[in-house]
């Protein structure tokens, strides 16, 4: 099951009359398979494989897309659900041709908030500056949990694929957080999977507020890589927006003692989010390019937002933390804490961007390709991650080296990534032999890769229970008999 075949999409209809299909479903307006049009769906920023679409859709509601996924599944057409494209694993390239179905332009709307259970239900298309934006202005004491992704990037997409936000060493994954979804499964039928299962027709917008206690159908689209069905609602939990909020910061002397640093903290309830990146990657923010670390220089920093309801709550959170870093200075580890506004102000405002989420991350600009092996991690293996992925870089003699990683849901799991940042089309073989040298490493230690590209998810099967894959593609094949959803994606 791991070579991907190539597949003859025009077997059963001709390329002209799928267009007229789509023209009569979608409106000529929102259909094109101009070259020009397609171009920039054919990649991403990362060294994955480009390939081009043969159709962009642009749907604006439920009836275009059962119609077409009826169509599509009749004629076996590939579709690829597409929102921003940001999700660095390639996954919205579309492997065997077919339709893109784009719901960023026009399925973006907010469609309601219940301030009482505090969720939002969202079309696919909303961004992290939209939703941002729409609970500052008219829920101020709510807030979501935000990636160092840009603003422009997707909330659903990034819930889907499990993202870890800014508020995860807290609630942990992202796939955590989503109360329930409406899906167009591959025969064309609209399921409503959570609690917002009760109603014949439609639900009531109050009513998608758990996943559980029935069986969690949800788990059938999450991590999915859209290859499942096309979800056209989803309904994700908000969290108080304290009023007392700061965030502290870290500089951490010698390449493994950030381990202990991000253990201790990570456990001790004090903030709502710890990630570490190295000095390079620090450097970087600050658009130093080529960044090296020079002896005597720290190694690490972290960044610990906190936040609480009351002033002696904060004050007490504080205490907390200062204390536990006081005490791994005690047993030798070389920390400085430090207020992230004065440090901000001391070395470089830039580096702000790093906390006022959603923000463009500096160090992804200045060069046109970035790639990562990003993955849920055994947090007791920290300490080999680090210096197996250092020893990796160094060996490479990489211009811009990043290790980024964080502690999830008070320390039950950890996240390690380390980050490629690369000239596109230049050194694109380059980049994908260390992240080739970077995969096999981390899978041995146990590393769990999350949007992954084709090439890892082949890596992947080699380590797998076979039991686990028999059960995965026989669910596939029974979401899915005839392929048509995102076909090729985990190599499908
Ligand atoms: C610089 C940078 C930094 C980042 N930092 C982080 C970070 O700190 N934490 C983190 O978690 N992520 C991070 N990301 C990744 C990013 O947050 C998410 O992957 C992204 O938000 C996904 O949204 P998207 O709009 O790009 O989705 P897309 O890439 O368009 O889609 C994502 C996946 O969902 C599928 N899909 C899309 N729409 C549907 C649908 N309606 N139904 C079913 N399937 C669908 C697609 O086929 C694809 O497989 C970062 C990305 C960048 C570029």
């Amino acid at each position: 099951m791991t070579q991907i075949k190539e597949r003859n999409i025009f077997e059963k209809v001709s390329k002209e009359d799928i267009f007229k299909k789509l023209v009569d479903i979608f409106g000529s307006e929102n259909v094109t398979s101009k070259q020009v049009d397609l171009y920039p769906y054919s990649y991403d920023m990362t060294e994955c494989k480009p390939r081009m679409p043969d159709f962009i859709v642009i749907p604006e509601n439920n009836n275009q897309l059962v119609e077409l996924v009826k169509y599509c599944n009749d004629n076996q057409i590939p579709i690829v659900p597409y929102i921003t494209g940001n999700n660095v694993g390639g996954l919205t390239i579309p492997e065997q041709g077919g339709i893109i179905v784009d719901f960023g332009k026009k399925m973006n709307r907010i469609l309601h908030i219940n301030e009482t259970m505090m969720y939002a239900i969202l079309e696919p298309g909303v961004t992290f500056g939209q939703l941002k934006k729409y609970l500052d202005e008219n829920h101020p004491h709510l807030r979501y949990s935000y990636p160092y992704a840009p603003p422009y990037a997707g909330v659903v997409g990034n819930a889907i694929l499990s993202g870890m936000n800014s508020l995860s060493c807290k609630i942990g994954s992202m796939g955590d957080s989503i109360n329930g979804f409406e899906v167009i499964l591959a025969d064309g039928t609209v399921a409503r999977v959570g609690s917002c299962f009760y109603g014949l027709e439609d639900s009531d917008p109050d009513s998608w507020w758990s996943r559980y206690p029935m069986p969690d159908l949800l788990g059938l689209f999450v991590n999915w890589q859209g290859t499942t069905g096309l979800i056209t609602k989803c309904a994700v939990q908000l969290w108080p927006n304290d009023p007392f909020q700061k965030a502290y910061v870290t500089t951490i002397f010698g390449l493994t003692d950030i381990a202990d640093v991000l253990r201790e903290v990570g456990k001790s309830e004090a903030v709502d989010d710890i990630s570490f990146f190295n000095i390079q990657a620090v450097k970087l923010a600050v658009e130093l390019e080529n960044p090296k670390k020079f002896p005597g220089e720290p190694d690490f920093i972290t960044i610990m937002p906190m936040s609480a309801k009351t002033e002696d709550l904060f004050e007490a959170k504080k205490k907390l933390l200062f204390n536990i870093i006081e005490e791994l200075n005690k047993k030798g580890k070389k920390i400085l804490l430090l207020d992230l506004d004065d440090f901000a102000k001391v070395f470089d405002l830039r580096v702000r961007c790093a906390y006022d989420l959603p923000a463009v991350i500096l160090p992804t600009v200045p060069r046109s390709g970035l790639t990562w092996f990003g993955s849920y991690a055994p947090t007791h293996k920290f300490e080999e991650l680090i210096e197996k992925a250092d020893a990796i870089f160094q060996k490479y003699d990489y211009h811009s080296p990043i290790l980024y990683g964080k502690i999830m849901k008070y320390g039950h799991y950890g996240i390690f990534r380390p980050i490629l940042p690369y000239n596109k089309y230049k050194e694109e073989e380059y980049v994908h032999k260390i992240m080739e040298e970077i995969t096999d490493m981390c899978l041995e230690a146990g590393c769990i890769p999350y949007k992954t590209p084709n090439w890892m998810t082949e890596k992947m099967r080699k380590k797998i229970n076979p039991g686990w894959i028999k059960l995965f593609e026989k669910i596939k094949s029974c979401m899915d008999p005839n392929n048509i959803f995102n076909p090729g994606r985990w190599n499908l």
